[in-house]
């Protein structure tokens, strides 16, 4: 083993959390010549011969890549900078932006998860105020890595609450999971919705009940 693979393995950690530095492309590009040779092994022991089938034959690579460039992503890299616009009007009205898209992979199938962010944001004179592309960032960042929707929700509600520091903040999932509609039960549809409430909105359940009327609006704005 190549001392620059023993030193990107000795720094495991769970799957959603970050490693202790981010990767540079170096360190990336060895860990997807690593992560291919493996893929390859489990190719072969699942009795797949990649080396002569035209549909697999690229697949190791394919995969390895695919697992540390875009699925794992945001454990390799640091989290968005958030430039913040100063909140000069000291706006103190809730803010509601979605849906946001959130693509990311289940720690427990290696499956995807496809649905939708909500953000609530009700600011503080003393907190930034973002720009709105910033919240999709954040989503993306923490949704390209091995999740459970439980913690998704929470790491990008932590990851705004400390960094923007507003009065109250709400953060909703909604999504459906490949691994309840491809394996197990096969369910042909069904969504599983998390949130996590800071400050004001913990507090309040009127906020809540706003933001949630707002999240609905947002995706039937018809009614
Ligand atoms: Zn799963």
């Amino acid at each position: 083993m190549s001392i620059a693979l023993r030193r990107l393995q000795s720094r495991a950690s769970a799957a959603n959390e970050a490693l202790d530095q981010p990767l540079s492309p170096g360190e990336r590009e060895t860990m997807i010549c690593a992560a291919a040779e493996k893929v390859e092994e489990l190719l072969e022991i699942l009795r797949v011969d990649h080396r002569n089938d035209p549909n697999t034959r690229g697949t190791p690579r394919r995969v390895a890549k695919m697992f540390v460039e875009e699925l794992m992503r945001g454990r390799a890299v640091a989290p968005p900078e958030l430039t913040d616009f100063e909140n000069r009007l000291v706006y103190q009205g809730m803010i509601v932006t979605g849906p946001i898209e959130v693509r990311s992979t289940c720690a427990h199938h290696l499956l995807p998860i496809r649905g939708e962010a909500y953000i609530g944001v009700l600011p503080s004179a003393e907190g930034k105020v973002l720009g709105l592309s910033k919240y999709d960032r954040v989503v993306d960042h923490f949704a390209s890595r091995l999740q459970t929707q439980e913690e998704l929700v929470r790491q990008i509600g932590d990851f705004l609450w400390e960094n923007t520091k507003p009065h109250g903040l709400a953060v909703r999932i909604s999504a459906a999971h490949m691994c309840r509609m491809q394996r197990g039960v096969r369910a042909a549809n069904g969504r599983m919705v998390t949130s996590a409430y800071f400050g004001a909105f913990s507090e309040a359940p009127a906020l809540k009940d706003e933001f949630l009327r707002e999240c609905a609006l947002i995706d039937n704005p018809a009614r």
